[in-house]
């Protein structure tokens, strides 16, 4: 069996890491990097420290707008398709380059494999939503993390074609925890310089275009760390560094430890050691909940339903009053509860290609 392995983004690359070392063992796989995110720090650093093969094409498209991005990432897929003509298009989540790789491979008529399919957050201002909905509508294996992501599907009647095999983000958390400590970890500030990792800290992440996109609420998520019993460390994205920066410097909050993003061994570190999130990733939301910590969201959709129980994670606006009540609400633990799957995910992504293969041809 012959994979076309499509990633443009940093989660794009923790996934594919623990399905890609499944799946080379007995297949093989053309890895494909959009080019997305090409930071060091949001691209190879994952590529080196999860052992990801080098990518057998990178196309550089990054920047622009959401059409001009995903336009020219289909043009040049298109082309990679056709000379490398696999069985599988396989793709990852949400991102324009995901959107981008379906609609190419399916207009080309291969089979696509959507991993994170079904997840939705019914939001329209949310420029993902988008993507999961026409690359679900395109996809042959519509590969779900969670139970009620897989019964999102029969909503669109997409059922029939879905299967639920669990996360493999959680396989990853699995396999990659605690492979570093966080008095190894130098956090490399924004401002330049480096420092240690607090032994009391909250981790915060925001970028979404929702939160990022105006200085009001940069700022109460910021103004919120003010009130916090502990300084707090935030890894800025790209997308919103100078406009963190601008609002450090303008109206100076001192208990924010403002740096470079971290790789993902120190991000899933920071996150288990960590006193509280705060974040609007999906990502970020899941790893808290594995580890057990308590999370506020700054989001007003639900994209992961299976961790907003128990207090474990909660919605707030961005509104530093309510993030830090939100904050204050107690978690309950109930060990056995485990929606994102038994770690095993990866296996039965690869299975689920190979079973259809063999049922259909
Ligand atoms: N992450 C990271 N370095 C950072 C911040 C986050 O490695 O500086 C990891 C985080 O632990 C999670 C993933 O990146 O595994 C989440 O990616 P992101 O927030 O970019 O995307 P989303 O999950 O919102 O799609």
């Amino acid at each position: 069996m012959k994979v076309l392995t499509v990633v443009g983004a940093r989660p794009q690359f923790i996934k594919a890491a623990v399905v890609s070392h499944v799946l080379r063992k007995a297949h093989e796989e053309v890895l494909v990097h959009t080019g997305q995110h090409f930071d060091y720090n949001m691209s190879e650093q994952f590529f080196r420290e999860l052992d990801i093969p080098d990518p057998d094409y990178n196309l550089g498209i990054s920047g622009g707008s959401h059409a001009e991005m995903t336009g020219r990432m289909m043009i040049a897929l298109e082309q990679v398709m056709i000379r490398e003509a696999p069985d599988w298009v396989l793709v990852y989540g949400d991102t324009n380059s995901t959107l981008a790789a379906a609609l190419a491979a399916a207009k080309l008529h291969i089979p696509i494999c959507h991993v994170e399919a079904g997840t939705r957050t019914h939001s329209k201002t949310n420029p993902e939503e988008i993507n999961r909905i026409c690359t679900d509508h395109v996809s042959t294996l519509l590969l779900a993390s969670t139970k009620s992501a897989y019964e999102e599907m029969a909503n669109e009647g997409l059922q029939g074609r879905g299967l639920l095999v669990g996360d493999p983000m959680f396989d990853a958390f699995l396999q990659y925890s605690n492979k570093v400590d966080p008095e190894e970890i130098q956090l490399k500030l924004l401002e330049g310089g480096g420092r240690e990792v607090p032994s009391q800290y909250y981790y915060l992440t925001c970028h979404r275009e929702e939160n990022t996109g105006r200085d009001e609420d940069l700022l109460e998520i910021f103004k919120a760390t003010d009130l916090l019993d502990a300084e707090t460390v935030y890894p800025v994205h790209p997308r919103n560094k100078s406009r963190a920066l601008r609002l450090i410097k303008e109206y100076h909050f001192p208990n924010i430890i403002l740096t470079e993003p971290v790789g993902y061994l120190e991000s899933i570190c920071l996150v288990n050691h960590a006193k509280k999130i705060i974040t609007d990733s999906g990502g970020l939301q899941r790893e808290a909940f594995y580890a057990e910590k308590k999370c506020v969201t700054i989001l007003d959709f639900v994209c992961w339903p299976e961790t907003m129980v128990d207090g474990r994670n909660e919605l707030s606006q961005p509104n530093a009053e309510e993030i830090i009540e939100k904050l204050g609400h107690p978690q309950k633990i109930e060990q056995k509860y485990q929606p994102f799957g038994d770690g095993h995910a990866s296996e039965k992504i690869v299975d689920a290609m190979m079973n259809y293969e063999k049922e259909n041809n």
